[in-house]
């Protein structure tokens, strides 16, 4: 896939800072989000408080979630659903290729969900021979493209018109113009073919509702609801963690997570499926299959800070707020998980070198944490993961050495002292109107795309030391005044 590189974080990002268009295109569609999340909220009034009811109902729900999960599937069974468990994503591609094959089915529908693309289910069926079509507009673009979707929401943030145009005019072998209603008119078609002859629907679940065992699904496409009815099998794949106790509790998420993600008081469809559809029904699947995947999410149960993580929403707007993902977009973090979510989920998930350095992908401003429906402290677990790294000894050398010379010279005020004076007389040939421009070796990473402020001429320590003189001089003429005055 096209964001699964090698390289790390940084080669990405160097990449995609050179993408002008990319940029513009993701800072362009964020701030529309932002814009709207920001009247959502406030349309709906005491936002803070809303946001305070999520966490707590996330956070409950994370700590009883063996129990939750087991109301869920027994409430799901009793419904009439087959629900199934995977330790990893070998295990839940192997449940879902097994469904396939015992339905002999060769056309899958899916409707957007981010568990399939961390289970890269598209790919496992497609080496067995069954043909697999993404349904939402935006997923559909990406697969054209071969590409991994570079937001969680909007997977095609980073596409043109022009390149949408001629990915469908490949697609479908005729010259489409770049009108917008052309281009939805083609994939409305084009979609539509494959609903009708789908023999399984994929889709995600938003929530799973443990009171009566159904799956939620928030949509905007009606796609969602085509993929769930019209085949006569339907699989959902579901991160365990995706869990809410009640319909109560359904209210307070369905009002936070519109507005979070797209800033709409709520998504076109919400879908709410329990079961496999009943006797007399004349929609719905005739089965219905749940796949709960765990793949490293139990691992974060019971850990004092990280358990947060599985508070998440998966709304994405941390990803809007985040001045480095709005800077690289999404394909730059190598994994299906982008932005500052993806930076602590991912290393989490995967518990090993390969995501080790997102953690690093972040301005530590906290703006994250502001945008989250569920206040998830996302800014303090990315200090955290660092911390993890550094302890464990995987930094560089170099890096451990600076770090050990910067820890001996701030240790004492005198080597402190010397330092800043050779500092200073270093930068001289450096600085222009009190900035240094330019530097060379290691450290032009500080200043290859901003100006770093020198150090001042005279340190703030000897003008203080002035200051304090000049204020003690004042004071003791005024206590020679007092003396004199006749005030009591
Ligand atoms: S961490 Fe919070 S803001 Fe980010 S996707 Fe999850 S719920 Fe949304």
């Amino acid at each position: 896939m096209a964001n699964e590189s090698e390289h790390g974080v940084l080669d990405r990002s160097r990449h995609a800072l050179q993408d002008d268009f990319l940029r513009a295109a993701v800072r362009f569609t964020t701030d529309r989000l932002k814009g709207r999340k920001h009247a959502a909220a406030e349309e709906l009034g005491d936002w803070e408080a809303w946001r305070e009811r999520g966490r707590q109902i996330r956070a409950h729900t994370i700590a009883h979630l063996d129990y939750y999960l087991r109301e869920f599937v027994q409430n799901a069974r009793n419904a009439g659903a087959h629900v199934h468990f995977a330790r990893d994503a070998a295990e839940a591609r192997e449940v879902i290729a097994q469904i396939v094959r015992t339905k002999d089915a060769k056309l899958v529908a899916k409707s957007k969900s981010m568990v399939s693309e961390e289970i890269h289910i598209n790919q496992h069926l497609e080496k067995q021979g069954v043909l697999v079509v993404e349904t939402d507009l935006g997923e559909f673009i990406i697969q054209l493209a071969h590409e991994a979707p570079s937001h969680i929401i909007i997977p095609a943030i980073h596409k043109t018109r022009g390149q949408i145009k001629d990915l469908f005019t490949a697609d479908g072998g005729q010259n489409l113009s770049t009108d917008t209603q052309n281009l939805t008119a083609y994939a409305r078609r084009r979609l539509r073919e494959t609903f009708m002859c789908a023999d399984i629907g994929i889709t995600g679940c938003n929530f799973g509702i443990a009171e009566s065992g159904s799956i939620v699904l928030f949509t905007n496409e009606g796609n969602g609801r085509m993929v769930t009815t019209l085949p006569k099998t339907h699989i959902v794949t579901m991160g365990m963690e995706r869990i809410i106790p009640s319909f109560a509790d359904l209210e307070v998420m369905a009002n936070l997570l519109p507005r979070s993600a797209t800033g709409q008081k709520l998504t076109t469809y919400m879908s709410v499926i329990t079961g496999p559809n009943r006797e007399r029904e004349l929609d719905g699947a005739q089965e219905l299959h749940i796949v709960i995947l765990d793949n490293g999410r139990s691992r974060q149960l019971g850990d004092e800070h990280f358990q947060e993580v599985l508070h998440c929403i998966r709304c994405g707007a941390c990803l809007n707020v985040c001045p480095v993902y709005r800077h690289i977009g999404g394909h730059a973090y190598g994994s299906v998980y982008p932005g500052p979510i993806g930076a602590v989920l991912s290393p989490l998930l995967n518990d090993g070198e390969k995501y080790a350095d997102l953690p690093y992908a972040s301005s530590l401003c906290g703006a994250c944490f502001e945008a989250c429906p569920v206040k998830i402290p996302l800014h303090d677990l990315l200090v955290l993961l660092r911390q993890r790294h550094v302890s464990a000894g995987k930094t560089k050398r170099i890096e451990r050495l600076a770090f050990r010379s910067f820890k001996a010279t701030f240790a004492h005020p005198w080597r402190y002292k010397a330092a800043m004076r050779v500092a200073r007389a270093a930068q001289k040939p450096l600085v222009r109107d009190g900035y240094i421009e330019s530097t060379f070796g290691p450290l032009m990473g500080w200043t290859d795309s901003r100006h770093a402020p020198a150090l001042a001429k005279q340190p703030f320590r000897e003008r203080f030391k002035e200051i304090r003189q000049n204020v003690d001089a004042v004071d003791n003429a005024g206590d020679d005044d007092f003396e004199g005055s006749d005030r009591p």
